[in-house]
């Protein structure tokens, strides 16, 4: 875990670990839930793992980079 790389290519996306995987970094997006805003892994493999992370790491979940985002 010491080495990561910044998310340079597209800033607005934001990316993180899911739970206790944190090998495989998704796109997170923002849902909200009971009216509070949270980060969700944009694929469904992510998502109800855990908690969202964020990370300043580049996306590596082929499923979140198969979908394409503004
Ligand atoms: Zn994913």
């Amino acid at each position: 875990m010491r080495s990561w790389t910044t998310v340079d290519d597209d800033t607005k996306t934001k990316a993180g670990t899911v739970g206790n995987d944190l090998h495989t970094v998704h796109k997170l997006t923002t849902v909200y839930r009971d009216e509070r805003p949270r980060l969700v892994a944009a694929c469904p493999d992510g998502r109800n793992k855990g908690t969202a992370t964020e990370w300043l790491r580049s996306v590596n979940c082929p499923a979140c980079l198969a979908i394409p985002t503004d």
